[in-house]
C-alpha cells in the first residue's frame, strides 16, 4: 500500500524529533541539540524535585508553565539590553536557545531574608534585608551545592575576577528589572537563583544569563498577603503548586483569565 504524503510528513518529522540528539537530562529541563550549530533547545519537564531531589513528583502542566513565564521574562531582559541565551519559544514545552559554557556556580539574588538564609543566620523569614546580597554555590550534587566565596571562585578558576564582575553585575540589573515587574503584579520578589554562561562569538566571550528564571528558582509572595506562589508550596507541602504558577503568569499577563494551561501541550514520551 502506497503510503500517504501526509502521513510520510508525519512521520518524517516524528522520526526526526526522537533522532534529535539528548545533550543533558537535569532534574527539570532537558538539553536537545539545536537546529543549527551554537544551538540547543531547552525542554521543560513537569517534574519537581525538592532536596537534592531526595523529594519528587509529576505536576502536570508545570513545564507549560515554566516555559512560558522564563520565555517572558528573558524576553524582557533581553530587550533592556540583559544579554541572555534565549532565542525564541519553539512549543509548549520547549525553547531555542544560544550554546553557551555553563558557569558552574549557582548565582543567588536576595531581597528579603528566607530559606537557608534565614536558618543559616537565624533570621526571621520575611525580614527585608539591609541591601540586596549577593552568594555563590558550587554546582555540585554530589556535594549539595555547597555556598563558596569569590576566594574559592577564582582560586580553583570557576570564574576569572573579571567574569565575576560581570556576573555580578548581571545579576543587580536583573534584581533591579525582576523587582519592578513583579511588584507591577503586586509580587515581592524574595530571592532568586541565575546561572550564567560564556557564550563565545569567534574569538570574542561576554558572560550571558542562562538556564531559566521561574517561581521553580525564585521566591515569589503575594504583596499583601505574602502568601507564597513559588516551589516554597511543593518544598513545604503547603498548597497547589501549578495554581499558584498558574496565577503568577496570569498577574504577569502571560495567560488570559480563564485559559486553561494545566494538562496542556504534549508530554515527554520516555
Ligand atoms: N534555588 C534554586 N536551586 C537550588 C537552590 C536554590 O533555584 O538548587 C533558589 C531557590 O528557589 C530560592 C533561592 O535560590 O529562590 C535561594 O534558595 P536558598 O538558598 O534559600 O535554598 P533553599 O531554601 O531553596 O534550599
Amino acid at each position: 500500500m502506497k503510503n500517504h504524503p501526509v502521513m510520510d510528513f508525519l512521520k518524517q518529522r516524528y522520526m526526526s524529533m526522537n533522532r534529535r540528539r539528548r545533550i543533558y537530562e537535569g532534574k527539570a529541563k532537558i538539553l536537545y541539540e539545536g537546529p543549527e550549530p551554537g544551538t540547543l533547545v531547552q525542554h521543560f519537564k513537569d517534574d519537581a524535585t525538592a532536596f537534592n531531589a531526595k523529594k519528587h513528583a509529576v505536576l502536570d502542566g508545570k513545564g507549560v508553565l515554566n516555559n512560558r513565564i522564563s520565555e517572558f521574562i528573558f524576553n524582557h531582559l533581553n530587550a533592556i539590553g540583559v544579554p541572555t541565551h534565549f532565542i525564541r519559544r519553539l512549543n509548549m514545552r520547549e525553547q531555542l536557545i544560544r550554546e553557551v559554557e555553563i558557569i558552574p556556580l549557582e548565582v543567588v539574588v536576595r531581597n528579603i531574608a528566607a530559606g537557608s538564609l534565614a536558618t543559616r543566620l537565624g533570621l526571621e523569614e520575611g525580614s527585608p534585608l539591609p541591601r540586596s546580597i549577593i552568594e555563590f554555590y558550587y554546582k555540585n550534587d554530589a556535594l549539595n551545592d555547597p555556598m563558596v566565596s569569590e576566594e574559592h571562585i577564582t582560586a580553583f578558576g570557576w570564574a576569572t575576577p573579571q567574569e565575576l564582575d560581570d556576573i555580578m553585575a548581571l545579576a543587580l540589573r536583573v534584581n533591579d528589572f525582576l523587582t519592578g515587574l513583579f511588584l507591577g503584579a503586586n509580587i515581592k520578589l524574595v530571592d532568586f537563583k541565575i546561572e550564567c554562561g560564556r557564550l563565545w562569538e569567534g574569538e570574542m566571550m561576554r558572560i550571558v544569563l542562562a538556564d531559566e528564571i521561574s517561581p521553580d528558582s525564585a521566591r515569589l509572595w503575594d504583596a499583601k498577603t505574602n502568601d507564597k506562589l513559588d516551589k516554597d508550596l511543593f518544598r513545604r507541602d503547603l498548597g497547589n503548586l501549578v495554581d499558584a504558577y498558574t496565577e503568577v503568569a496570569r498577574r504577569l499577563g502571560i495567560l488570559a483569565e480563564g485559559e486553561p494551561v494545566a494538562s496542556a501541550g504534549p508530554k515527554l514520551v520516555q
